[in-house]
């Protein structure tokens, strides 16, 4: 540029009139007053034209160029002049020229040198920004990592002062994802960082990102001006600067080299950390294995990485000696011819024990690797203890699981899957001697053949449902070498790979034969049992503890007026009175699994019938603590025995009262007699007229009580010949006595038989029914009657007295008849044993006595007892007063 100057001034001033090519720069004409006759050259048509006439150089002119153009046009001349003139543009026109003389007055030649200017500034600004990154660069560098936030704050603040921004923000990539490192503001426009995170993502990595061109991301901004500085390192962004509140947005240059001193060294750092920690890592890594390098120059000492050295005991460079020394004797050798061929060049791949002072212990295996590169050897050492321990258990408990298998009572085989069949593959050892088929016979390699023909449809069913469901559990006959059959139940599971594809079956056979036929012959028995209940005449049920039938057979179901099906679920029990119930619940409760039986005779009162007398016996079934679970009964129908027993009983009644018949018709005449003496009395004394009302009275009431005395003889006889109830009763014992002996006493007297009657202090209850104790009463007496008459010695009687013992209430009726003879002793309960003449005895009294007596659970014995005999009713007490 100043050539040019130089050229057109130098020839300006050899000519007088300039003769200027009006194609360059811009001329300004002027008078001697600086004002402007006329303008020339192309810069002329950006000037701001003032509006006054006759306008003066400086109305041209920026205000700050005034002061250049001082005084007259003749006092600017021969120096060089800068002036800006105002352009329509709205920015001035930087100018540099000259003043030159014309013989009208003065030129004002001007050039442009806007670009020479900026060109100054951009290189000061250049500069500055050179220097200001240094600095940026120069305070991360120097600071310390803990101060290294606080520093890069500051260096932010001075970044976000140079481009006036109101705060900037880095953000850095790290394997996590974006991390905010720090803020030139402790208040930072945007809290939420995560919403931006996509976006630095997105977002591309060339140029700087004006957000005004993304209104989404301006409006996370909160409309605030945002704009995004990347700093690539290889191929992707590491580093967003991200400027906020700027009116201006600064060129990639410009941003670029500040961006990078900041974080370059922020990177380094970075990186550096991240190569501390993972050597960390890897030490500690190297530490839980067990493990580290080694390395061994052809010619030179071993070396170890230290840790892995502290662990093995030995020192950092360890001699040969000192490292063989420390390995197992028995594999020191190994270890040395292994290391010989590891230096010619082959690879070192070996398992070695190390030499362990508790020799208890189990051993320390290291596994040795390494490789020649260049002149040395280098590898890694792995503790591999835990794995050889893991090995060796498996080891040990496959060869129990190998000795089980051969062992085993059962077969194991394995199937392969090919192609939708299954091939035998496997057989343990116990085939042979549980089928003797040889392991390679043709029979082994397909058992379908050896199963008995009625088997084959499951033998099929078997390997359908095995690839379909996976599992199997069936049982079929396997014919062995000698042509038996044996039973086998056959377990077996179906393996798949990875994909659900059928590999193989894993399965077992047992020989179950015993066990199947064993289960036949008792299903046969049972059959065979079921048919005897189900057949048998007698009533069979299974019943709980509260009564509920579990199962009845037919004639039960038939007694009971129902189904054998309806029987399930019914309750015994509602037929039975409550007093039975309670009898019969209470008797079920004295089974134990130690007396687990019990019968009774028992009375129900089933529809349509007065009622049923069932000897019933049962059976207890108890659980292993002793608990009652169910009863087995097994039951008869007595009903039409007791209905004979009722009969003969009444009979047998009928008979005691047609013996007592001449007594009782004596026993009624004597109130008779009485009743008859008294009227006529009266009557005689009526016809005297000696009849006062006194005397009458006493007759009147000595004829009332004779006749009361009748009737209730005529009553007991009267109850006494009705039937019994069916029901017990509790009733005093002593009254049994009383009615036998109103019945007697008067007919014994006639006889001369004395009746020695001790009337007992305590009234007693039993159960049962008093006619029929009285009916055993009035037998005894009678008996001793007739015994006391045959003899015809001394003074005749007959002793009646009660005895108590603990529950226990006794009758005894003696006499002194003679007794019995003792070769009859045991005879005379039979029915119809008499010594009596035909016609007088039936022999059927102490037979029906006995029945009575035991019906009420007690005894009746007969002994020979002083001057006759004794007979003794045993009677348990229900209760005392
Ligand atoms: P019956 O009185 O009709 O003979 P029982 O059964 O009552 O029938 O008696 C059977 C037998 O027992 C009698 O025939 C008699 O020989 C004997 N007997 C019963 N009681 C006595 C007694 N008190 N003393 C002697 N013998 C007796």
């Amino acid at each position: 540029m100043s050539g040019l100057f130089d050229r057109w001034r130098g020839g300006q001033l050899a000519t007088h009139e300039p003769s200027l090519p009006q194609a360059v720069g811009l001329q300004l004409w002027l008078d001697e007053q600086a004002r402007v006759l006329r303008l020339s050259g192309p810069l002329r048509t950006l000037l701001a034209l003032p509006t006054q006439r006759e306008a003066r150089v400086h109305d041209y002119l920026e205000p700050h160029s005034w002061l250049v153009l001082e005084g007259e046009p003749g006092d600017w001349q021969g120096q060089p002049l800068d002036l800006d003139f105002r352009t329509v543009l709205g920015h001035a026109l930087n100018t540099r020229g000259w003043l030159l003389r014309h013989a009208e007055g003065w030129l004002l030649q001007l050039f442009d040198i806007g670009d020479l200017l900026r060109a100054g500034v951009q290189g000061g600004q250049l500069q500055a920004q050179q220097l200001l990154a240094t600095q940026l660069g120069q305070a991360l560098r120097d600071c310390g990592e803990e101060r290294l936030c606080e520093a890069l704050g500051e260096q932010l603040r001075r970044l976000a002062t140079h481009w006036r921004l109101e705060a900037v923000r880095l953000m850095l990539h790290e394997a996590s994802g974006w991390r905010s490192l720090a803020s030139s503001d402790d208040e930072w426009p945007w809290a939420e960082d995560a919403r931006l995170h996509p976006w630095l993502v997105s977002l591309p990595g060339e140029g700087v990102v004006d957000a005004r061109q993304l209104p989404e991301l301006l409006a996370l901004c909160g409309g605030l001006s945002l704009f995004l500085v990347p700093y690539l390192h290889g191929q992707a962004v590491q580093v967003w600067l991200l400027c906020a509140g700027g009116s201006t947005l600064p060129t990639a240059e410009e941003a670029q080299p500040l961006l990078q001193a900041l974080a370059e060294p922020l990177l380094a750092r970075h990186r550096q950390r991240q190569l501390l920690r993972q050597a960390r890592h890897l030490d500690e890594l190297q530490r839980q294995l067990g493990a580290g390098w080694w390395e061994w120059p052809l010619h030179g000492p071993l070396q170890l990485d230290p840790t892995l050295a502290a662990n093995l005991g030995l020192p950092c460079q360890p001699s040969t000696e000192q490292w063989l020394e420390r390995l197992h004797p028995a594999d020191r050798e190994n270890a040395q011819m292994a290391l010989q061929q590891a230096r010619e060049g082959q690879g070192l791949n070996l398992s070695l024990r190390l030499l362990e002072d508790d020799s208890l212990g189990a051993p320390r295996w290291l596994h040795w690797v390494g490789q020649l590169q260049g002149c040395q050897l280098r590898g890694f050492l792995l503790d591999i203890s835990a794995l050889k321990a893991q090995e060796q258990q498996a080891g040990a408990a496959r060869a129990r699981l190998e000795n089980l298998i051969a062992s085993s009572p059962a077969v194991i085989y394995i199937q392969r899957y090919a192609e939708g069949a299954l091939h035998s593959e496997f057989f343990s050892a116990s085939l042979m001697p549980l089928l003797g088929w040889p392991a390679e016979s043709e029979l082994a390699r397909q058992p379908g053949l050896a199963v008995h023909p009625d088997d084959r449809p499951l033998w099929l069913a078997r390997t359908r449902s095995l690839l379909r469901d996976g599992q199997v559990r069936c049982r079929y006959r396997l014919r062995d070498q000698r042509g038996g059959y044996h039973w086998v139940l056959d377990e077996a599971r179906l393996l798949r790979n990875d994909l659900g594809q059928p590999v193989e079956v894993v399965g077992l056979w047992l020989d179950v034969s015993e066990a199947t036929e064993a289960a036949e012959r008792v299903r046969q028995s049972e059959e065979r049992y079921r048919v005897l209940v189900e057949d048998s005449p007698a009533m069979i049920c299974r019943y709980r503890p509260d009564l509920s039938l579990v199962f009845g057979n037919r004639p039960l179901a038939d007694h009971l007026e129902c189904q054998p099906e309806q029987l399930a679920g019914v309750n015994l029990g509602q037929w039975m009175s409550d007093s039975q119930r309670e009898a019969f619940l209470q008797r079920l409760a004295t089974l134990t699994p130690e007396h687990p039986l019990s019968s009774a005779e028992i009375c129900l009162d089933l529809p349509g019938r007065e009622h049923a007398w069932w000897v019933w016996a049962d059976r207890g079934l108890f659980d292993d603590e002793g608990r009652l679970l169910e009863i087995q009964a097994v039951g008869r129908d007595n009903t039409e025995v007791r209905r004979s027993q009722r009969q003969l009983l009444q009979g047998a009644k009928m008979a005691t009262l047609g013996e007592l018949a001449t007594g009782l018709v004596h026993e009624i005449n004597q109130p008779l007699n009485v009743m008859r003496m008294a009227v006529a009395n009266t009557l005689k004394r009526l016809e005297n007229g000696a009849a006062d009302v006194d005397y009458l009275n006493d007759k009147l009431h000595r004829i009332e009580a004779q006749v009361e005395r009748a009737a209730r003889l005529v009553e007991h006889m009267r109850v006494f010949g009705r039937r019994s109830e069916v029901e017990r009763q509790p009733f005093a014992a002593w009254s049994a006595v009383q009615g036998a002996v109103a019945l007697l006493d008067e007919g014994l007297r006639s006889k001369g038989v004395t009746l020695r009657i001790e009337v007992p202090q305590e009234t007693v209850l039993v159960l049962g029914h008093q006619d029929q104790l009285e009916q055993v009463l009035i037998n005894l007496v009678v008996n001793a009657r007739d015994a006391l008459l045959g003899q015809a010695l001394g003074e005749a009687w007959i002793a009646v007295h009660q005895q108590v013992e603990e529950e226990q209430v006794c009758l005894r009726v003696e006499d002194n008849g003679g007794g019995i003879d003792p070769r009859l002793l045991e005879r005379i309960f039979e029915p119809f044993f008499t010594t009596k003449p035909a016609g007088v005895g039936t022999g059927l009294g102490l037979s029906v006595s006995h029945g009575i007596v035991e019906a009420m659970g007690g005894r009746l014995v007969a002994e020979n007892f002083g001057a006759g005999a004794c007979f003794t009713v045993t009677l348990p007490v229900y209760s005392t007063s």
